[in-house]
Formats: C-alpha cells, sequence, structure tokens
C-alpha cells in the first residue's frame, strides 16, 4: 500500500493554531554540524474536525509527545493497526519519504526495534500519534522519535554515552542502546516507578534485550531532572518531556562535543538543540515548535497539574 504524501502527513492543527505553515529543518547525513539544512515545509490546513475530536480524549495530555503537527488521516488508522514488523517496517519508510530521518542507521535501529512492543494493546503503534500511556504521560510520535534520533545521532556513535531524561515506555532509551552499541552506555531515567517496570519488560522482548542483560542499557526511578551522575559526561542527552527551563544538572553532564536535545516551554514549547562547544560554551538553536507532557515533580504529574 503506498501513501501520498498528502495523505500521510496530511498536517492539522489540534491544539490552538499559531500558523499554517510548518517547517522541518533537518541536518543532512554528515560529520559535521555547519552546513546548510535542507528546509522541508509542509502545509498545514486547519480541520474542525481535529478539534472535535478533542472532546472524547481520555485524558488531556493525548495530544503530546507531538510536533505541531503531523497527522495521517483516520481511515488509514486501520492499516496501523495491530503488531507487525512490516508494518513497522512501512513507518520507517514513511519517515524517510517525508524527510524525517535521512541517516541510513537511525533507520535501521528503527527497523528493529518494533513499536508495537512499547505501544500499549489496544492502540494503533505504527499511526504518527502519541498514545496515553497511563500517569498522564504519553509515548511520542514516530516523527518525534524520528526526529530525535536524527538530531543525535552523531552522538550515538559506537561507544558513545546517551542519557534519555522522561524515558516513558522505553522506546528510545532501546534505540539509543543500538545506536551507541555493546561498548556505550545507554541509560534511561523515568520518575513512575510502574514505567520503569514496564519499559524494562518492553525492552526484553525488543532487539536491545541483550543490551540490557549485559548492562550498557539500563533503566533508572529517578528524578531525571539531575541527570544520571553515574555515566557523565554523555555524548547525547535527550529529553522526552517540556522544561521550563533547561536543568542545569544536564547541561553540567554533557560532555564537550556533546548535545542535548530538549523541549523547552510551557503552553507553546520549542525543541531546543544545545551543543556544548570543546571550550565549553554552549550553541543553542530551536528545531521545531512541539507539545509534551512537562518535565516536573512526579506529585504534579499525578495530580495533572
Ligand atoms: N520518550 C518517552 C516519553 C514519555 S512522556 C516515550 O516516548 O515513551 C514523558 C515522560 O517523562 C513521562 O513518562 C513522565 O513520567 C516523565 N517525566 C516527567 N517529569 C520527569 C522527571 N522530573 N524525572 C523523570 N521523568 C519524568
Amino acid at each position: 500500500m503506498r501513501l501520498s504524501p498528502a495523505l500521510a502527513y496530511g498536517c492539522r492543527y489540534r491544539t490552538p493554531p499559531l500558523k499554517h505553515l510548518l517547517t522541518f529543518t533537518l541536518l543532512p547525513h554528515s560529520h559535521h554540524h555547519h552546513h546548510h539544512r535542507r528546509r522541508l515545509t509542509v502545509s498545514a490546513p486547519l480541520l474542525p474536525t481535529a478539534l472535535s475530536l478533542s472532546s472524547q480524549l481520555p485524558n488531556p495530555n493525548f495530544f503530546t509527545g507531538n510536533s505541531l503537527f503531523f497527522r495521517m488521516e483516520g481511515d488509514l488508522q486501520r492499516f496501523w493497526s495491530g503488531s507487525s514488523i512490516n508494518k513497522n517496517k512501512a513507518m520507517v519508510e514513511h519517515l524517510k519519504t517525508y524527510g524525517v530521518i535521512a541517516s541510513k542507521k537511525v533507520a535501521e535501529v528503527l527497523e528493529s526495534i518494533d513499536r508495537a512492543l512499547f505501544v500499549p494493546d489496544g492502540n494503533a503503534p505504527y499511526y504518527d500519534s502519541p498514545v496515553p500511556i497511563g500517569y498522564n504521560a504519553t509515548i511520542s510520535a514516530p516523527h518525534m522519535h524520528g526526529t530525535c534520533l536524527q538530531l543525535l545521532e552523531e552522538n550515538l556513535q559506537p561507544g558513545m554515552h546517551a542519557l534519555d531524561v522522561g524515558s516513558g515506555t522505553g522506546y528510545l532509551t532501546a534505540c539509543f542502546a543500538l545506536m551507541v552499541g555493546p561498548q556505550g552506555r545507554a541509560v534511561g531515567v523515568e520518575h513512575i516507578p510502574e514505567l520503569v517496570s514496564s519499559s524494562i519488560q518492553n525492552i526484553q522482548k525488543s532487539a536491545a534485550a541483550p543490551l540490557l542483560k549485559e548492562g550498557s542499557l539500563s533503566v533508572h526511578v529517578a528524578d531525571g531532572r539531575l541527570g544520571w551522575p553515574e555515566h557523565a559526561p554523555y555524548d547525547a542527552i535527550h529529553v522526552g518531556a517540556a522544561a521550563p527551563e533547561i536543568p542545569q544538572a544536564l547541561i553540567d553532564q554533557l560532555k564537550p562535543g556533546g548535545r542535548l536535545v530538549i523541549p523547552v516551554g510551557t503552553v507553546f514549547q520549542d525543541l531546543k538543540v544545545i551543543d556544548k562547544n570543546m571550550d565549553g560554551s554552549l550553541s543553542v538553536r530551536t528545531e521545531t515548535s512541539v507539545r509534551y507532557v512537562p518535565l516536573t515533580s512526579r506529585d504534579a504529574q499525578l495530580r495533572g497539574a
């Protein structure tokens, strides 16, 4: 089944419309950070039906974990339902086609980790949308996972150290572990103990299971705003929840030459890319507008505050 670009990523806003154009800025596959970026602009028609949908939502964070905004059309939902490694592969093909991922390594890793193992039963695991995972959290949409892996690709080379703050289902932590390999280190930090337990079970069913067993991949119950000093400094830090401001501990635990990808903001958030230069100075840029659940205290999260 072949999907036209308009169908597969027909963009619409389900949160207050900011602008009618979505711009994705992507770094082409390369070993240098400073050269021309490829810009892909997708038009985003406003559809009122998308807003009425929100009244049926199970929780207010249903739409978090998204860029503002990709969306595949409703009747394709069926196609993306049910688990199948072929559908996982088709999902990766779409991320390639629409320029979300450009790296062969990232594509390989996304192909080998079946997303269905990480999405709660009863949801369409390959559908390009965030899915609630309980505790006022969501697993991010595939295009967000793809975007973050692509942004961090050069900092996820074999042997490198990666930290995933707000690891949730463990999906991205597992991807990081495959990228950095058995000589590297992939650490997930998540403050909901139940999510840590289920993420470990998810990972055990996935292609990253041997890495968990051998110890290059680990997931911990902790406040991720403090990072995870034990395996610092990190080449790559990813934060899967939106911070009101960038936590200093994460900057401190970033290696010179390392990169931090973090959504920053409250209602409207920017996905920030922070590079620590060799002299310790920081370069900060905004990648895109996003909507994530907040990086906060466990109590505030469970209260839904
Ligand atoms: N990347 C994950 C995202 C899960 S949503 C995935 O795609 O599965 C964000 C996660 O951040 C939630 O699981 C939430 O519990 C967690 N979180 C929020 N604040 C946190 C904090 N201070 N410390 C650790 N985890 C936190």
